[in-house]
């Protein structure tokens, strides 16, 4: 007896060599087959009048052979001229064809065509039609239900894995397939056998457009619980978390009053809410782990040194981490202002010191006299212990893998206290089901008396036209950034082709003090210049990405984005990012080469539209799809077997309804829905 459990190495005339193609499809088992769902149907369960049909349909007619031809010129085709019972018309063309074929056509044939319609010049017309000459003794191609196309990788056919996908279901007949999630439904929604078995197979009174939309119960049965079987997943990863020990914070608030008294602005509602939140989770023993989200300039710099706080009024270490030199060293300089008069003292580490500036801040660190840490990636090196690191805080986040980075917390003797801030907002669907592992703050409130960036859209066939605007900007004592986006191979290229255009820009305003950064200048070049752009002597900038993120300098208020058609929303937001931090009125200018794709100027428009990150967010989402923006570690969301987070995000309330169920339910059962649902290959980042 064959059962499900099959490798599917036991259908008959299935080899080794195809076996390894469809593993690669993640198709091991017969039962992975018959979770190998449609990604579309063909409707041949009735035959279509021609006198009822239009332009672009696909249907099955029925209808009779009047007349062949061969056209013999240079492209030679064969012409089918057929017409139904009503005497409507339509020619069938075919551009190759063998003679057997062709003498298969014979006059006064009846034949079902099963493809598209188009217009040509005498009317219908089907072009390489699927037919079948019933007239002939030819099986009809009229099925009893909608046809499944099946998505398939090289080497595969249509027809063969229609024909394995259809062995699977016969034996899944006669076998049982358990479904726990039905114990957790109560039966509320349709089982997962007749599930299956309906979307391989709709009968034609199904409501064939609830399914084309991903609509119909069946669908939506197997998507509740695809998704809630990832919550699942996470949410035993912040189960596992909750039940380890860290310090517990005592909270003083000693040093935070003195802190708020010293600065120049008050938080806003929406800080003190964050700051709270966090607060909160410090003074428990279970390990914090939250992402702290806000749109650019919302303020989560000032959050995080007060979370920094209370770790060092506590006699405890707090690092933090930068994605770039460029932010870590303007961390150390803002960490420096709030923190002196504090009196704490600060370490600094990056993978650009020499050796005896390493060592001194290695034992600062080491001996546990710095309580405050700052560095990039550097911080999480072998050479680096601490001497009782209790809190870790990751700035700016960019691609959301955020998981990946949690893994580098392995410095402290306990699980320390985790805060990740995120770049740019991360769309709700996103932290529903990707981060359902993590708390969340959201910091959704820009302090007050902030501009929105005016956003304009340039051809770069207008290019000169900016001089004039550079040196206005500039004139009136602002600053001014060029950003060349150009994606080259190497940061050398990348480089150079910053290098042209930074020429270009000093022989036309040979008056001004024009600069150019990239990744390839040394850190003191890179740190004298940035110095320089804040202290107002350089008027404009040129810049690679490198100044992406974090880079806060109030005064410039012009921000120029060569190729901007060529970057994602997510990334073009937070280079506009870099102005508009102050009181003044602020400008972007993004650049295109034109002609531009329909989803570059979709791009471009949103950003002319709107200011809000959150909402930019979730736009760019929809375009680009959730793996582009959780990175390439994070590939579990982004391939599940039938939901889709873009297009299924209103069932994510109802799955995190049903993970929390699942949470409840046996050891055995959890286990066999994560099996089913996920690949295994895909979960590393489940033990982060
Ligand atoms: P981001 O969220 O992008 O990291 P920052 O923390 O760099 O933003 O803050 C942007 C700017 O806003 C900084 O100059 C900071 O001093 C200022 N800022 C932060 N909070 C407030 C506030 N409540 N009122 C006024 N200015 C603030
Ligand atoms: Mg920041």
């Amino acid at each position: 007896m064959p059962s499900i459990s099959d490798p599917i190495i036991s259908i008959k005339g299935l080899g080794k060599k195809t076996s390894d193609r469809l593993n690669q499809l993640g198709i091991h088992t017969l039962e992975h087959l018959v979770f190998h769902l449609p990604s579309r149907y063909q409707d041949k369960t009735s035959i279509t009048s021609l006198s009822d049909t239009s332009l672009n349909d696909e249907i099955l007619i029925e209808a009779t052979i009047d007349r062949i031809e061969v056209i013999p010129s240079r492209q030679r085709q064969l012409l089918c001229y057929l017409s139904d019972n009503q005497n409507h018309r339509i020619l069938l063309r075919f551009f190759h064809f063998t003679q057997y074929q062709k003498q298969g056509l014979i006059r006064g044939e009846t034949m079902q065509c099963f493809g598209e319609i188009k217009i040509g010049r005498k009317g219908f017309e089907m072009h390489h039609p699927e037919y079948r000459i019933i007239t002939q003794n030819q099986s009809p191609l009229l099925e009893p239900t909608l046809t499944p196309i099946y998505p398939l990788c090289s080497g595969i056919s249509q027809n063969k894995m229609k024909q394995w996908v259809n062995y699977s279901l016969e034996v899944l007949k006669t076998s049982q397939l358990d479904d726990y999630f039905e114990k957790i439904t109560q039966q509320s929604m349709p089982s997962l056998k007749s599930s299956l078995m309906l979307l391989h197979h709709p009968e034609k009174d199904e409501d064939l457009s609830a399914i084309e939309s991903f609509k119909h119960v069946s669908q939506q049965r197997l998507i509740i619980e695809e998704l809630a079987t990832h919550q699942l997943s996470l949410l035993k990863t912040k189960k596992a978390r909750k039940g380890k020990k860290t310090n517990a914070f005592i909270l003083k608030n000693t040093l935070s009053n003195k802190l708020l008294n010293s600065l120049d602005f008050k938080l806003t509602n929406a800080q003190s809410h964050c700051i709270q939140e966090i607060n909160d989770d410090l003074a428990s023993s279970e390990p914090m782990l939250r992402l702290l989200q806000g749109d650019v300039g919302s303020g989560k710099t000032i959050v995080a040194v007060f979370a920094l706080i209370q770790a060092v009024e506590n006699n405890f270490q707090a690092a933090i981490m930068a994605p770039t030199e460029i932010l870590a060293r303007q961390h150390l300089q803002n960490f420096t202002h709030y923190l002196e008069s504090l009196n704490i003292q600060i370490a600094y580490l990056s993978g650009s010191q020499n050796t005896q500036e390493r060592m001194e801040q290695l034992s600062l660190v080491e001996s546990g006299k710095a309580k405050v840490v700052i560095g990039t990636h550097a911080l999480f090196q072998e050479s680096v212990s601490f001497k009782n690191l209790s809190l870790v805080i990751i700035d700016e986040q960019h691609k959301f893998g955020v998981h990946q980075r949690l893994s580098l917390t392995k410095k402290a003797n306990h699980t320390p206290h985790q805060l990740v801030m995120t770049a740019t907002p991360i769309p709700r669907s996103l932290t529903m089901s990707a981060y359902a592992d993590l708390d969340t703050s959201i910091i959704d409130e820009l302090p007050p008396g902030r501009q929105k960036v005016e956003t304009i859209a340039l051809n770069n066939a207008r290019r000169d036209e900016l001089i004039t605007k550079i040196r206005k900007i500039s004139d009136e004592g602002r600053q001014i950034y060029w950003v060349c986006t150009l994606i080259e191979e190497s940061e050398a290229l990348r480089a150079e082709s910053a290098e042209k255009t930074f020429n270009y820009l000093k022989d036309h305003l040979a008056d001004l003090t024009v600069v150019l950064i990239h990744g390839r200048l040394t850190k003191q070049e890179k740190e004298g210049i940035m110095k320089d752009f804040e202290n107002g002597q350089i008027n404009l900038l040129v810049a690679t990405t490198v100044i992406e993120v974090g880079v806060n300098v109030p005064n410039a208020s012009l921000m120029i984005v060569e190729n901007a058609e060529r970057l994602g929303l997510a990334q073009l937001h937070q280079l506009r990012g870099r102005v508009g931090r102050g009181s003044e009125k602020s400008i972007c200018i993004l650049m295109y080469q034109s002609p531009l794709s329909n989803n570059a100027r979709e791009r471009l428009d949103i950003l002319r539209q709107s200011n809000d990150g959150f909402m930019i967010a979730q736009k760019d989402l929809e375009l680009r799809g959730p793996g582009e923006i959780l990175g390439t570690q994070q590939t579990g969301i982004a391939s599940m077997k039938i939901a889709n987070i873009v297009r299924d995000a209103y069932l994510l309330k109802e799955a995190g309804y049903y993970s929390s169920k699942m949470l409840e339910a046996n050891l055995d059962s959890q286990n066999a829905l994560i099996n089913r649902w996920i690949d295994e290959e895909k979960t590393d980042y489940f033990d982060a």
